[in-house]
């Protein structure tokens, strides 16, 4: 194993990884107990109702919406779709917070994240230290303006190089400056919280969400418009595209249009219900 001076030394062309799209997992979404349904309906007598989604989330606000008024017995025609776009045309966003579902983000800017960690309510975020994970593998997202100009690309490399560099070289040092602290967690989280203060925007970072229906309709409206900026755009049009899969009932109202960037905008009637 090389040591010291031994080191390759960093070569941006050959070690930076360049992200350019994020990846979506959506990884846990809810199920719903019928035989617990079933049985506050009996127990309370208010007649025996069935709705017609396979989507928990689509039958759970259903539930909660109907909750509201005990208007199970006598369902108007429609099923699940009917009703929920009701709730969206008369804004009883509150029944949407309800459906929730899990997201783990990868391939997203620091930048990013900062953006999206500004959505307070209804949106949990737990993300990768940078204090106690090592920085020193180089993953960083380029914004495509930059990375489709030769000569903004090699701007743009410059700079993340000359800061990964200063990161590796602070890290190497302050290691040898707390070198007698025995706690070797500690000595590394010392280390890193301090050379991560020259870490760029552009740090590559991974994010797990937990988010309700409504609060993902704000954050799409929010940041699928064109005023938002492209990175987070992607992401917002990206997360649409699979809420609309996992719960059309809750997101088919939003339509998608190509921007002259080739990215793509959503827009909706029913905002902010
Ligand atoms: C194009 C764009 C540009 C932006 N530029 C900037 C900028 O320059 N600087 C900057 O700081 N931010 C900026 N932001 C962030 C923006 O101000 C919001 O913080 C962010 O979009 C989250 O929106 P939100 O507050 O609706 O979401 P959430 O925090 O999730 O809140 C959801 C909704 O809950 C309600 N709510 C939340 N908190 C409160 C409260 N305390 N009191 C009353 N009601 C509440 C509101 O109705 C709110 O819309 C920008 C956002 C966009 C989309």
């Amino acid at each position: 194993m090389p040591t010291g001076s031994e080191k390759s030394a960093f070569d941006p062309v050959r070690d930076v990884r360049i992200l350019r799209e994020p990846t979506v997992y959506v990884v846990g979404r809810q199920t719903v107990d019928l035989a617990e349904i079933d049985r506050f309906l009996a127990d309370h007598e208010v007649g025996s109702w069935q709705t017609d989604t396979e989507v928990a989330a689509e039958h759970l606000t259903e539930v909660a919406g109907r909750l509201c008024y005990l208007s199970f017995a006598r369902p108007r025609p429609g099923g699940n779709e009917t009703y929920l776009k009701h709730i969206l045309e008369v804004g009883h966003g509150s029944v949407l917070e309800h459906a929730v579902w899990n997201l783990l983000i990868v391939g997203v800017s620091r930048s990013l994240t900062h953006e999206l960690i500004r959505h307070r309510v209804g949106m949990s975020p737990s993300q990768l230290s940078q204090r106690y994970v090592d920085e020193s593998v180089a993953e960083y997202v380029e914004p495509d303006v930059i990375a489709e100009d030769p000569e903004l690309h090699r701007i743009w490399l410059d700079a993340v190089a000359i800061s990964h560099r200063a990161y590796l070289e602070l890290v190497e040092r302050l290691l040898e400056k707390y070198k007698d602290e025995p706690d070797r967690t500690l000595r590394r989280k010392m280390a890193r919280q301090a050379a991560r203060s020259v870490l760029p925007n552009a740090t590559e970072t991974k994010i797990f969400i937990t988010a309700n229906a409504r609060a993902l309709r704000n954050f799409i409206e929010l940041r699928a418009s064109r005023h938002a900026e492209v990175e987070i755009r992607k992401l917002a049009v990206k997360v649409l595209r699979l809420m609309q899969n996992e719960a059309p009932h809750i997101f088919s109202d939003y339509q998608l249009t190509e921007l002259p960037d080739g990215t793509f905008e959503a827009t909706t009637p029913h905002r902010k219900v």
